[in-house]
């Protein structure tokens, strides 16, 4: 096993070394669930902390994992979206087919197009599409629903192989991606070789503002190498000859996204007032500056002495706790925050894939939701809290048990 890498240049901009602003200490890699016949090794740990580039504003990971240290054979296959990310998704797509007039000469590629449900929307109105997915499972559910699909990390290289098969985009659409990506200038060279001179990037990503607003710190881990501001896209975008054309903010998805289109700069049209209108909104709440970033640590600090404080005082009375969703940002916030098995009993997960197995590093047991009614404890932490009125609709019978939520972001609160 390798250990991490202190980050010394901004992964950006290539500028100095990006100014520690929050440490979470050390913890697992957060999507590597545990398996039952694993539970007597110790979970290897990783320091996980950001930084702040104070030339081009990006927020980054302070040390950084190899890559097959994050993306290893059980790496979880993610097949269930959420009703509210299909919605929006097919919202998108509808949009982009009117307000380009996509057609059959069209096409339409997506990066890390997952199982292609939304590719596939798009093919069922007869526009062509391309698929980029690396993970294999999805890739061939993709191809099965009739999304062509490469088995491909996206990046310049792989963008050059399809210009020279002839391929260029009218649409490229990179959703909940590019906080992923290991090289981020690679990545969106790829997007401007590939990009007809008229096209549209249409880029998603939960935004850092909505973050630090409301104290999303368990969004923070190791397979998370950035936090984007609209200031930290513009430059990204433009040291490639790109440039925002219109910035949307959705605030109730994953906890605050946004979604940046782009073009290639001078070629895509003027850029809707919404570009001018988000940056200089993110300029007024200090993104581009350290002092914002500066006080984040203890917002995080109090947030965590506040929920620890509720279970432990709830734990002392007798009540049973358990946790709702075996996701990536609860297993940073169970690790960051010291919660494990003293403090909550199970979690529970629809994904079939993640049943039997464990919470990395806190070592909750993952269980069907269907033991919330069988076991009936008095109180369910949502980790996935970006969910949390779906969830609490899913589990309308908990309730009318006796049963209460914990949302445990942007504040402790119990519903
Ligand atoms: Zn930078």
């Amino acid at each position: 096993m390798s250990g991490a890498t202190e980050v010394t240049t901004c992964r950006s901009c290539g500028g100095d070394r990006p100014r520690p602003f929050l440490s979470l200490g050390s913890t697992p890699v957060a999507n590597r669930l545990v398996r039952a016949d694993a539970l007597d090794a110790v979970d290897p740990t990783f320091p996980l902390g950001v930084g702040f580039c104070e030339r081009c504003a990006l927020v980054q990971l302070t040390h950084v994992l190899p890559a097959d240290e994050i993306f290893d054979a059980d790496y979880p296959y993610f097949s269930s979206f959420s009703d509210m990310l299909v919605r929006h998704s097919e919202k998108n797509v509808v949009e982009l087919i009117e307000s380009l007039g996509l057609g059959p000469d069209s096409l339409v590629v997506e990066v890390a197009s997952n199982d292609g449900y939304l590719l596939k929307a798009f093919v069922e109105r007869g526009i062509p599409v391309l698929g980029i997915e690396p993970t294999p499972g999805p890739a061939a559910a993709a191809r099965e629903v009739g999304v062509p699909t490469r088995e491909e990390f996206f990046g310049a290289e792989v963008a050059r192989r399809l210009v020279d098969e002839g391929l260029r985009a009218d649409v490229i659409i990179a959703n909940n991606v590019m906080a992923h990506v290991p090289d981020l200038n690679s990545f969106v060279e790829g997007f401007s070789i590939l990009l007809k001179d008229e096209g549209v990037i249409s880029v998603e990503n939960p935004g850092v503002g909505a973050l630090l607003d409301h104290t999303e710190f368990d969004t923070i881990y190791h397979e998370h190498f950035c936090y984007f501001s609209t200031i930290a896209v513009d430059a990204l975008l433009r040291r490639h000859g790109l440039e925002l054309v219109g910035v949307t903010e959705f605030p109730e998805l994953h906890g605050g996204t946004l979604r940046w289109r782009a073009g290639r700069a001078g070629a895509a049209g003027r850029p809707d007032p919404s570009v001018a209108r988000v940056l200089a909104a993110e300029r007024a709440a200090g993104l581009d500056s350290f002092d914002r970033y500066g006080s984040f640590g203890a917002e995080v600090g109090a947030l965590q002495d506040e929920l620890r404080t509720l279970l432990s005082g709830l734990k002392a009375k007798g009540a049973t706790i358990a946790a709702y969703a075996a996701a990536a940002k609860g297993a940073t916030l169970l690790n960051s925050t010291g919660i494990d098995t003293r403090l909550v009993d199970f979690v529970v997960d629809r994904n079939t894939h993640k049943q039997g197995r464990y919470m990395p590093g806190a070592r909750l047991p993952i269980l069907a939701p269907e033991a919330l009614l069988d076991r009936q404890p008095d109180y369910l932490l949502l980790l996935a809290w970006n969910v949390k009125n779906e969830i609490m609709a899913q589990q309308a019978e908990y309730a009318a048990r006796g049963g209460s939520f914990i949302v445990p972001v942007p504040r402790p609160v119990i519903l």
